[in-house]
């Protein structure tokens, strides 16, 4: 590997790779890029190459990079006050605090702060824990094609196969996996509508079978795991299915939040409120690490007169609570819920163009500015480039090669697990933008294209 290096590498990303561990990857494989600047759409290397981020990072950076409002507010903060311990309160906390309440769905009435989305849903998993501790219903239902995070509990949630090499070692018991509303490759060979969104029916037979099944967490949007966007009647279904149960259903808007499918958060699409929301980077739009765990009124009320074993020396942190707050004023200054359904409408139709052009893009889907390309060898088997098993094992799979070959033309993709790259530009990207963007993955197509089964091709 470390011949290959030219000379400014040596000095800069060779001591990053001799020095740090590389995260969800394979360390011989990682070559970072140096970055030093960024603004608005944009970042640049310390080569001077700038480079379109077409995906907000993994999907965090919604308001752009280094947006000015949310800098100048933390820079006071900074300047009035760096930290103080969350048992002690600030001004800007209260005043998050207030925004939140116009903001999240109008049940949820009790937050806690954090540093990160695995955090938020290590919380939600302990408090719904604590809260039926009496009646003994510890098991967690979450779904296979889902990301909720890298520590102990969030990974044993996570059903894809990030989870697969932490097993058994550090794992959290009591969570049980149950198939996703992933219609394109539908776990039980149907077809919707005429599936009856059988997928949700099953989590009643999996509550009614487990036992002891205290909450289900899901992504309302799949992020990470292949933004799947559930069929109408899912969430409502699920949601009276978890009622019916006394089963607390947790939403995970670590992603889909803020914004990022043309509502606040997801799950609103569908008029479903859960018992607790969960959320990170948006909320401060990559700007400080902060995370949310938003909860209901009973949840809340619980712990007015029980022990809640949660919180970290950097819970609530006064640079957090003026970001996140100068974020939502962002959000709603520039209009970005609803820019993110507009413009989502024309990606979608950009998007689509690809796929009648390319016979390597099998599905895209989406919602707002959040969406799939799922590629494939074979359109008519739908068979994949590669496995979760090529994933683990450090392969060059066929979403990094077209990552790689659109960073060439100069434009950031995210490569999502295993097959398919996650779209979600920041929310004021512009539609100039978007189709540069699309030009460059136009041509890294040629790419999967050429190693293709040219079998159900439209061209
Ligand atoms: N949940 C979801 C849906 C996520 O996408 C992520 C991060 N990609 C997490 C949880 C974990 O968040 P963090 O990386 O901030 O711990």
């Amino acid at each position: 590997m470390v011949q290959n290096y030219s000379a400014q590498e040596k000095t800069d990303s060779l001591v990053l790779k001799e020095t740090n561990f590389a995260g969800y990857s394979v360390g011989k494989n990682w070559k970072p890029l140096i970055i030093d600047k960024a603004e608005g759409v944009y970042f640049q290397d310390d080569q001077g190459k700038r480079y379109m981020d077409f995906s907000s990072q993994p999907a965090c950076v919604n308001l752009g990079h280094n947006n000015k409002n949310v800098i100048t507010a933390m820079r006071e903060q900074a300047d009035n006050l760096v930290y103080i311990g969350s048992f002690l309160g600030t001004p800007k906390r209260v005043e998050l605090s207030t925004k939140l309440q116009k903001i999240l769905p109008q049940n949820l009435k009790k937050y806690y702060f954090a540093n990160s989305g695995s955090e938020a849903n290590e919380a939600a998993v302990k408090m719904v824990r604590i809260f039926l501790k009496r009646e003994g219903r510890f098991k967690i239902i979450s779904r296979y094609n889902s990301y909720h995070g890298w520590t102990a509990a969030s990974t044993q949630l996570t059903g894809n196969p990030r989870r697969f090499p932490a097993e058994p070692s550090g794992s959290f018991p009591g969570v049980v996996h149950v198939p996703d509303p992933y219609c394109y490759r539908c776990p039980f060979g149907l077809k919707y509508p005429e599936c009856g969104v059988a997928c949700a029916d099953y989590v009643e037979y999996v509550i009614e079978n487990e036992g002891n099944v205290g909450a289900m967490i899901l992504e309302p949007v799949t992020g990470a795991s292949g933004v799947v966007v559930p069929p109408k009647e899912y969430l409502p279904k699920i949601r009276k299915i978890t009622s019916e149960h006394g089963v607390f259903l947790i939403a995970d808007e670590v992603m889909s939040g803020w914004g990022r499918t043309g509502e606040w958060f997801a799950i609103n699409n569908w008029g479903v409120q859960p018992d607790i929301l969960t959320t990170a980077k948006g909320i401060t739009g990559g700007h400080f690490p902060l995370s949310l765990t938003a909860t209901n009124s009973a949840i809340g009320d619980f712990f007015e007169q029980n022990w809640l074993a949660v919180s970290g020396t950097y819970s609530a942190h006064p640079l957090g609570m003026a970001a996140a707050s100068a974020a939502i004023d962002e959000y709603q200054r520039l209009n970005l819920i609803s820019r993110s359904k507009e413009l989502g409408s024309y990606l979608g139709k950009r998007l689509e163009e690809l796929k009648e052009k390319h016979p390597s893009v099998g599905d895209v889907r989406g919602i707002g500015l959040f969406w799939a390309v799922e590629l494939v060898k074979n359109r008519e088997t739908k068979e994949p480039f590669d496995s979760a098993d090529d994933y683990l094992s450090g392969k060059t799979l066929m979403v990094q090669k077209i990552a790689n070959k659109m960073l060439e033309k100069g434009v950031f993709i995210y490569t999502g697990v295993v097959s398919h790259l996650v779209v979600s530009p920041p929310l004021i990207i512009t539609t100039e933008e978007i189709d540069l963007a699309i030009e460059a993955l136009d041509e890294a197509l040629i790419l999967s294209d050429q190693e293709c089964e040219k079998v159900g091709a439209s061209s």
